[in-house]
């Protein structure tokens, strides 16, 4: 069984999907439908609001299945 994992990213942050950990507890499309919609593809939509907004139901995904990639490496000054 192949392990998915999906990266959908805003130019900002990048949130990453594993299909195979999510419990369908459906707190991500009840909290931010706007991002979250199973009815559209792609089913995650970040630049639908704001990157802090998209975090905080990024963080509170029960199972794990949404997370966030570690955010690039800013341009060295
Ligand atoms: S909050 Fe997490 S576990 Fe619940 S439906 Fe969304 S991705 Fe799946």
């Amino acid at each position: 069984m192949a392990d998915v994992v999906k990266n959908y990213t805003n130019g900002e942050i990048t949130v990453v999907w594993q299909p195979d950990k999510c419990v369908h507890s459906a707190n991500c499309f009840r909290n931010l439908p706007s991002v979250f919609n199973p009815r559209i593809n792609p089913w995650i939509q970040p630049h639908n609001a704001d990157s802090a907004e998209t975090i905080a139901v990024v963080l509170g995904c029960p199972s794990g299945a949404l997370t966030l990639a570690p955010p690039s490496n800013p341009s060295a000054d």
